[in-house]
């Protein structure tokens, strides 16, 4: 059992191990908002601007972490949260794991791969793998729980090329058959868990940005971009996934603020779907690992679910923002390390 596992493309190996974790991930999610009824039960640590950890954020990170390192021990991972050492508790997450049945991975392990992506041949050390155990804590918190999500991606010499998003409640916290949905996606293979959509009215141009980190430079380009429609709405994953699903043309964040984690799986995802996430000069964010730490979007965040939507936000984006911007930039992000 344990040798014919072991021959599949390590892709399809860690996509399946990720996708049960999310899942285990949204169990705990769920359990966590349940029995956690006043936000003063979440164990908040408030991070700065409305940048917050929570104990659900603490408990995913170490379970997902703690688990991926012990199943592909070269990989590199990167998760947001900064966590105290604690051996007991790895070991109970990765016993609890070892023993828990999973009924995903026969499925994923038995796809074909496409020929010419190079993903056959990868090894651990190609591998980066990018946590963000919660995203949109900011919504747990206020209680909009349908924006949060669980995002796992993974990079290949510097591209995002696979992730998963678990999105723990479609509805409320108290109906307990929730079980979230998982989506995924392979760049070439095609996303899964998701129905890429069409937006409703093509002529109408509707974007999707944030609700708690907005400043001048946002609200100066959406004035320039001049959209039919803005939804404000917290969450990376999430407004992610209302452009796949057409609830709007593009997400438009130009600001620094969002990290790697934050983008790799939803870019992966959307890109698999036959969409674009880059910065606001219409370039792919590197995903390679740095020595110091500084995973920083600096350049903003545009995700568009069509090429030309892109690039027509892209030409909008005003001067004054796209300098500020470089400049942000080039005073705090230290040359390659
Ligand atoms: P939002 O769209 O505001 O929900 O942000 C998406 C993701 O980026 C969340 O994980 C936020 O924590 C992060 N983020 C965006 N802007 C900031 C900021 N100014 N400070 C800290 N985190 C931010
Ligand atoms: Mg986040
Ligand atoms: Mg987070």
């Amino acid at each position: 059992m344990i040798a014919a596992t072991s021959r599949k493309p390590l892709i399809l190996r860690l996509l399946s191990e990720a996708i049960n974790l999310a899942n285990w991930a949204g169990d705990e999610i769920r359990h966590i908002t349940r029995t956690c009824t006043k936000p003063s039960q979440l164990g908040v640590v408030d991070k700065g601007d409305k940048d917050f950890q929570t104990k659900a954020d603490r408990l995913v990170q170490r379970l997902i972490t703690v688990n991926l390192t012990k199943l592909f021990p070269e990989c590199i991972i990167v998760g947001e949260e900064d966590l105290v050492e604690d051996k007991e508790e790895d070991l109970r997450l990765l016993n609890k794991f070892k023993d828990s049945l999973s009924n995903t991975d026969a499925a994923i392990l038995k796809m074909t791969l496409p020929d010419d992506c190079g993903y056959e041949n990868l090894t651990e050390k190609d591998i980066t793998v990018w946590v963000d155990p919660l995203d949109g804590t900011a919504e747990l918190v206020e209680g909009n729980i349908q924006r949060i999500t669980v995002l796992i991606g993974i990079s290949v010499k510097g591209s995002a090329i696979a992730g998963v998003i678990h999105q723990p409640f479609l509805k409320s916290t108290t109906d307990l058959d929730e079980k979230g949905r998982t989506m995924w996606g392979l760049v070439g293979l095609g996303c899964f868990g998701i129905a890429p959509k069409e937006t409703p009215n093509p002529t109408l141009l509707g974007i999707i940005t944030t609700k708690s980190h907005g400043n001048q430079n946002i609200e100066d380009t959406i004035e320039a971009i001049k959209p039919d429609r803005v939804l404000r709405i917290g969450g990376a994953g999430y407004k992610v996934l209302c452009v796949i699903e057409g609830e709007a043309h593009s997400y438009v964040f130009p600001s620094n603020g969002c990290k790697r984690w934050d983008t790799a799986a939803p870019e992966a995802i959307l890109k698999a779907s036959g969409g674009k996430l880059t910065d606001i000069f219409g370039n792919p964010y590197d995903y390679n690992y740095r020595t110091d730490n500084d995973y920083q979007n600096y350049l903003g965040v545009i995700a568009s679910s069509k090429e030309s939507m892109h690039s027509r936000i892209i030409k909008s984006i005003p001067n004054h923002v796209a300098n500020g911007l470089l400049e942000l930039q080039k005073q705090n992000l230290k040359p390659k390390c």
